[in-house]
Formats: C-alpha cells, sequence, structure tokens
C-alpha cells in the first residue's frame, strides 16, 4: 500500500533527472528529454522535443520540486511555481467519459507527440493531487540534497530522503552554526 503508485514514481524519475548534490541533470539537452520520455514509453522512439517544449519541461519540472519541498517543510519560490502553472496551460488535458481501465485524464489528442509526452507527467501529477498521494513525495529538506523521495513513514512524517545521511547533516551543520555564533 505504501508503495509509490506509476503516477508518483513517475514523477519522482521527472524530478530527480536533476541531482542538486552531484550537480548534473539528466535532460540538459532536449535530445535527452526525448530519450528519456521515450524510454518510458511517453514518447515514439526517434520522436524530437524542440527548444520550446524542453524549456517548458525544465519550466514544470521546477515548478513540481517547489511543491514537493512544501511536503518536506519548505517554502515554495512563487516565481518557480508561477512559471510551472504557465508551463501547464500549453499541455490541455481532457477528461474522458469511458470508465473502466486508464487514466481518467488524457493528453488533448490534438496536441503534438512532444507536448503529450509532456502531458503525461502533468497527468500524472494531477492524479497524486487528486487522491493526495502527492503529499507521501517529498523533496529533501536538505538543500544540498534536495533528492526528491517518496515517504513511507506512517505518518507522512519524513523531511529528509536518509535520516541517517541528510537528516544527520543538517543537524550537524545546526550544531556547528549555534556554537559558531557563540550562541551556547
Ligand atoms: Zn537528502
Amino acid at each position: 500500500m505504501l508503495e509509490a503508485p506509476p503516477s508518483a514514481q513517475l514523477v519522482e524519475a521527472f524530478a530527480n533527472t536533476v541531482d542538486v548534490e552531484l550537480g548534473t541533470d539528466d535532460v540538459t539537452e532536449p535530445a535527452q528529454l526525448a530519450a528519456w520520455l521515450s524510454e518510458r514509453g511517453l514518447l515514439p522512439p526517434g520522436g524530437r522535443i524542440s527548444p520550446a517544449d524542453h524549456d517548458l519541461a525544465l519550466r514544470l519540472r521546477d515548478g513540481i520540486r517547489e511543491e514537493l519541498g512544501v511536503h518536506a517543510g519548505d517554502s515554495p519560490d512563487a516565481l518557480r511555481v508561477a512559471a510551472a502553472e504557465e508551463a501547464l496551460r500549453e499541455l490541455p488535458l481532457l477528461a474522458t467519459v469511458r470508465r473502466g481501465a486508464g487514466p481518467s485524464l488524457i493528453p488533448d489528442p490534438g496536441l503534438p507527440p512532444a507536448k503529450q509526452a509532456l502531458a503525461a507527467v502533468a497527468i500524472a501529477w494531477s492524479e497524486l493531487l487528486a487522491t493526495g498521494e502527492v503529499a507521501r513525495l517529498k523533496r529533501c529538506a536538505e538543500h544540498a540534497c534536495a533528492w526528491v523521495f517518496w515517504d513511507v513513514s506512517k505518518n507522512r512524517s519524513r523531511r529528509w530522503c536518509s535520516m541517517r545521511v541528510c537528516g544527520n547533516r543538517t543537524k550537524a551543520r545546526r550544531y556547528a552554526a549555534k556554537h559558531a555564533a557563540g550562541s551556547d
């Protein structure tokens, strides 16, 4: 039950294409993003991503990461969230009346393949919001890490991807700052 649903796994993977700690980004180039989307079956093999759609994807990713930071106690960067909202306007989703298997939202069939692929990420995000499961998806509160993780704790109380590493790093820094300030 606590295992991340497919929608959370997709959003988590998308958010973690950037690794703050290593200073790497798996999708810095449109071609890399196209490959990433193709690997997940969201874009037909050989499908292309324009620089504009690449930019849209990064804005969406940044905004999502900001919102996931909120779940670990951070304040969101309003500009980044607004930029993501704007990006979502270019990815219209349609409700479907077909009950049963399959998602309840689909990308607007009139969208070109690149936007349909990005709309799939938007749908995953919408599903998480609709079910409330989004609250378990968090950006690590240790800013040097900022890894996005699925919180499996019973009361959804985790703030760090790893208490052993990031939780203790945060505490050690606070301790050092406190002593440096001579407040002890
Ligand atoms: Zn962490």
